[in-house]
């Protein structure tokens, strides 16, 4: 039987404390060699663990020379050591550190995925483990419904799993009975048995007789090597097989190789969301508000623009407005219309003259009789008949129109639908006088609807040949999509030696203004949901990183079993991603919703912001990865020793 020195210790120091610092273990010289199975043994705080620590590559702050199988640990570099521990040793500790809400199959096939293998090798090196340790019936069982003694049985599967050269365990019976203890250990024989090497740290020294050597560490001193109980208890050959076996396998660093643990990754953090459901649903809350905010006012903008757009696109391809010069008489505003009248392209003129409530106070009664009257509530205007049908009015009766053009009805008026209620003039009131600029008229009709115009409908109008001397404007009705250069025509046809005193507006130019002010309501909405997402993130990088503290143990387990520091922090980036995912898809659904309600309350015909739906997702990812960056360097950052103590 061949044996080779596995484990090589010389002159190891570990030191503790700032200014005044003190041996946590004091030059200590040990060799163990390939398929022992060891006690370290000694009174609490003398320095097991710390020996242990520094045996399993958990520690690396100490000085003197460790050697496994003949290599200088000094020259490992962090991604060595972080491999060595996942693939030489194997760690067991006091308490079991299994994921109460994994099942006992996914708590021990931690090593493995570490390791990055396969889903199919991993079951099978899960399923070889549980049968080892017995547990071949509870595979699904959750660890939280195991007893101690089989969630300890678990860790050593866990421990297992990976096939390791050395087990190291640190009291693995510190929390048991004594049946579940002497079980436990009778394991860990029968694994040495099959060729592990097995260093067992213990207080109880009937757990230390399983071994064939046992050590005793007090105060940080190494003393004693005792007999052999080897010799006592009548121990069987080992198989000198996997003893002699070459443990040093080449590290796969490769890039295409760590792609290959993504899915790893993801899995865990999916698995990390879903078991801490309060936890998860609140952080993804927080992105929901945020995008929710973000859809609403994307949705709205967009609603509302195009709201605007649609009233305002007929006329602003059809509609010229030109202001006469003050002073200019009707009949040279009539001349006016008609020049423009003949231009290419110009379908009717008409003129149109708002009065303003002083000039016109309409009144029910003359003005000397109001007593008591209310306040006239809508306006005033005084048009023509071309102006009537540019503007597409309707009245009731319809022959009301022909008597507005007829020049010779006298003072006439028409009453717009909503103002005839408050002037007391009901549907057969036809006939009733009313008072404008100090004149009574009589009404004629009601105008029941005015597309183009809609403030016709509370308006009083009065033909403009009985107010001649008001300030019109000449509005211009053209074939669709002439507003433009028919406005550019005008002025100099109206007046070619001085054009520019000829104003001209198209409705178009109100559109772009109109769209402007719904762009910066857009803008508006869209800056606060900013601010909300920028929250979101703040707030879930400080949840997440206040998790860290929380879940060390966890997260130490995972780099003691040879999670690199790197591995950690893709598995928080994940979480993140996940929480930034889901929170932002929930917020999309809220967001849209709340932009059809709005719009349904408004009475708009809902658009949906395709643009803003397709990055939402995005938007998520990003944050959600942005928002785990801290707490993942700093989980990274995680010492093993320190983390399971
Ligand atoms: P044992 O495992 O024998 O109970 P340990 O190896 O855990 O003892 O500890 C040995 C001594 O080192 C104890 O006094 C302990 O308080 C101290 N010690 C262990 N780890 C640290 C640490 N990270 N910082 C300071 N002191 C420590």
């Amino acid at each position: 039987m061949t044996i080779a020195t596995q484990l090589s210790l010389r002159n190891i120091s570990r030191r503790y404390g700032e200014q005044r610092q003190w041996f946590a273990i004091k030059e200590a010289s040990l060799e163990i060699e390939s398929g022992e199975f060891v006690a370290i043994i000694g009174p609490s705080g003398s320095g097991k663990s710390t020996l242990l620590n520094i045996l399993g590559l958990l520690d690396n702050a100490w000085e003197g020379t460790y050697e496994i199988n003949g290599v200088n640990v000094d020259t490992f570099s962090r991604t060595d050591r972080d491999m060595f521990r996942s693939r030489m040793f194997g760690f067991v500790f006091q308490s079991s550190y299994a994921n109460p809400y994994e099942s006992a199959r996914r708590n021990a096939a931690l090593g493995p995925a570490i390791q990055g293998e396969s889903l199919q090798t991993q079951s099978q090196l899960v399923s070889d483990a549980l049968e080892t340790v017995g547990l071949g019936e509870k595979g699904e069982s959750l660890a939280r419904n195991l007893s101690g003694g089989e969630r300890q049985r678990l860790a050593i599967a866990r421990a297992i799993a990976t096939k390791p050269r050395i087990l190291l365990a640190d009291e693995p019976t510190g929390n048991l009975d004594s049946e579940a203890a002497s079980n436990v250990m009778g394991l860990l024989r029968e694994l040495n048995q099959r060729g592990t090497t097995v260093i067992v740290i213990t207080h109880d020294s009937a757990v230390a007789k399983y071994a064939d050597r046992i050590l005793e560490v007090e105060d940080g001193v190494l003393r004693a090597q005792s007999q052999a109980i080897a010799q006592v208890l009548e121990v069987s050959e080992k198989s000198a097989e996997t003893a002699s076996s070459p443990v040093v396998t080449t590290v796969k660093t490769s890039f295409w190789h760590s792609l290959r643990w993504w899915p790893e990754h993801a899995i865990r953090a999916i698995n990390n969301v879903s078991s801490r459901p309060l936890r998860s649903a609140t952080l993804m809350a927080a992105f929901a508000i945020a995008m929710a905010g973000m859809i609403t006012a994307a949705g709205i903008g967009a609603s509302a623009s195009q709201q605007i757009a649609v009233r305002l696109a007929t006329a602003a391809l059809d509609e010229v407005r030109v202001s006469v010069p003050v002073g200019s008489n009707l009949e040279t505003r009539m001349q006016s219309a008609q020049t423009i009248k003949h231009l290419d392209h110009v379908l009717n003129v008409g003129i149109v003259a708002p009065l303003d409530a002083l000039t016109a106070s309409t009144s029910r009664f003359a003005q000397f009789t109001t007593v008591g009257d209310t306040v006239f509530p809508g306006s005033t205007a005084a048009v023509d008949e071309a102006a009537l049908s540019l503007f597409e009015v309707r009245t009731h009766p319809a022959q009301a129109q022909e008597l507005f053009a007829d020049p010779t009805a006298g003072n006439i008026a028409l009453v717009g639908r909503d103002v005839a209620q408050g002037l007391g003039i009901s549907e057969g009131g036809i006939g009733t006088e009313i008072w404008v600029s100090g004149r009574p008229y009589s009404v004629i009709g009601i105008i029941t609807d005015a597309p183009r115009a809609e403030n016709l409908v509370t308006s009083v109008v009065v033909p403009v040949r009985s107010l001649p001397e008001q300030p019109s404007q000449l509005i211009v009705r053209t074939e669709s999509g002439f507003s433009a250069s028919i406005a550019d025509a005008i002025p100099l046809a109206l007046s070619p030696s001085a054009p520019a005193e000829i104003s001209v507006s198209t409705t178009g130019d109100l559109r772009s203004l109109r769209v402007g002010v719904a762009q910066d309501l857009e803008g508006l909405l869209s800056s606060i949901s900013l601010a909300l997402l920028a929250l979101a993130v703040l707030s879930a990088s400080s949840a997440m990183f206040l998790s860290v503290q929380t879940r060390i143990q966890e997260l130490a387990l995972s780099r003691a079993l040879g999670l690199s520091q790197r591995g950690v922090a893709a598995v928080f980036i994940w979480e993140g991603i996940i929480v930034g995912l889901a929170g932002s898809v929930a917020g999309l659904s809220l967001g849209l919703a709340a932009s059809v309600a709005v719009s349904a309350v408004q009475g708009w015909s809902a658009v949906m912001p395709w643009a803003t739906l397709a990055v939402a997702p995005l938007v998520g990812i990003l944050s959600g990865a942005l928002s785990a960056l801290f707490p993942a360097l700093r989980a990274a950052r995680i010492d093993p020793a320190e983390g399971i103590r």
